[in-house]
């Protein structure tokens, strides 16, 4: 029997709170995990905080994060405070930290994370599972797609998605929550009889996948079974790759509505913000988490039908759940607080408070409008439009109660 070796591409904010507890998990379960867990950390030069138990007063200057991490066990700039285990290695090249990995977890600012999976492809084990950690959309010229989509297209390999109420932060300091993990590969990794099994010589089993993606188009997927040898990847193993006693999981089949609820929110929280920012107070902030908990489960309906489960919105923490946290004390929330409180464009707050950390919420809101504009339907979604033409300039925060009234 051989183990899962595990990698997380990315080291921000959720990032490294993600791979601190993959890397716990690992040492908790070390009958199907390899110990050591590979963290892709993006190099840069940090210098440590004085506040941080890591100081060092006699080697003050700038150093390569992944050193300082792989020296102290801290994320001094993306995840202060938090101690790592130690058998997480940060390691600055992407190519070397996935290159035996079996389960691979994604976990970056989505703005980042197609030009990564270019510079992956052929480089990963092709029986590799992957897990999208990652809050966003993508569109293109051909529609919108999940990222877990995209991933998986893009490298050739099954991947699932994990989403949830889960400020970084918070996660990290081990307070408890939930997070909803969506899995739902074809039958080959159980024991399930499989289509179209074709063996190869290279004695790993080929099986085209056809994919039904979200515009119900089906793409095929030349997915490779994973060898025998390995524990399959199936809901039981994710559960003991991501559940903490402060961290608590289910796994559920429904990866689009993870995803996209996921994304989602993001736009609701900058209105949030927006609304609070104008010291309107709570009554106001829950109107608009009302109208965009409608828009999002709308969303889902319309686009992504052939698969999403609306009760995900509900029923599950990367639903209504991750919207309150994320309305309550987010980075969306709060930059978009903030740039109405200072008067200032919100690319300001977010540089001068995030210390490097990525907003997903205004990237995510132009591309969705970009989305929503193309197929005629701005109307249809007045809170996500509002949203963008604020960003735009071409709409005040004043004018939300009359827009999205109907
Ligand atoms: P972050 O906001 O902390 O972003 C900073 C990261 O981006 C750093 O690791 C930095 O090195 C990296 N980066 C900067 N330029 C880069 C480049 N050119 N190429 C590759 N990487 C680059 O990141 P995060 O908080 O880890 O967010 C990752 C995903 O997790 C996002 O989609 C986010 O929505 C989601 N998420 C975040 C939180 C949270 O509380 N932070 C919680 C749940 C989900
Ligand atoms: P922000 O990116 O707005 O901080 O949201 C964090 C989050 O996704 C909480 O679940
Ligand atoms: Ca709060």
């Amino acid at each position: 029997q051989r183990k899962h070796k595990l990698a997380v591409v990315g080291s921000g904010n959720w990032g490294t709170a993600i791979a601190k507890i993959v890397a716990e998990n690992a040492a908790s379960n070390p009958d199907i995990f390899e110990q050591t867990v590979e963290m892709w950390v993006f190099e840069e030069n940090v210098e440590i905080p004085k506040t941080s138990q890591n100081y060092d007063p006699s080697n003050p200057g700038p150093q390569k994060l992944t050193e300082v991490i792989n020296r102290t066990h801290e994320n001094v700039k993306y995840l202060p405070g938090v101690q790592l285990p130690t058998n997480l290695h940060a390691n600055p090249s992407v190519e070397d930290a996935v290159k035996d990995g079996t389960i691979l977890v994604f976990n970056l600012p989505h703005q980042f994370i197609l030009k990564t999976c270019e510079q992956l492809k052929g480089k990963i084990l092709p029986f590799a599972r992957g897990i999208s950690c990652i809050k966003g959309v993508d569109v293109n010229e051909s529609g919108i797609h999940l990222f877990s989509e995209t991933i998986g297209r893009t490298l050739g390999i099954y991947c699932g998605a994990l989403s949830g109420a889960n400020i970084a932060n918070e996660v990290a300091n081990e307070k408890w929550s939930e997070t909803s993990v969506a899995y739902d590969p074809p039958p080959m990794d159980s024991k399930a009889p499989t289509p179209q099994r074709t063996p190869t010589s290279s004695q790993i089993d080929l099986v085209q996948f056809e994919h039904k993606d979200t515009s119900g188009q089906l793409s095929k997927i030349k997915l490779k079974a994973l060898p025998s040898e390995y524990p399959p990847v199936d809901h039981a193993v994710l559960k003991a790759l991501f559940h903490r006693p402060y961290f608590h999981v289910r796994v559920v089949h429904d990866v689009a509505g993870v995803s996209i609820s996921g994304a989602l929110k993001n736009i609701v929280a900058l209105a949030a913000g927006w609304v609070d920012g104008m010291g309107w107070g709570d009554n106001a902030k829950a109107a608009v988490m009302r109208v965009g908990l409608l828009e999002m489960v709308k969303f889902g309906d319309k686009f992504f039908s052939a698969t999403i489960d609306q009760r995900t919105f509900t029923e599950e923490s990367a639903g209504v759940a991750d919207l309150i946290t994320s309305c309550g004390g987010g980075r969306n929330f709060r930059c978009a607080k903030h740039s109405v409180e200072r008067n200032q464009p919100i690319e300001e707050i977010e540089k001068a408070e995030l210390n490097g950390q990525k907003l997903q919420g205004t990237l995510t809101a132009v591309e969705v409008n970009r989305f929503l504009k193309k197929q005629g339907l701005e109307d249809e979604f007045p809170l996500f439009t509002a949203v963008y033409r604020i960003l735009e300039g071409s709409m005040s925060v004043a004018e939300i109660p009359s827009h999205i009234e109907r």
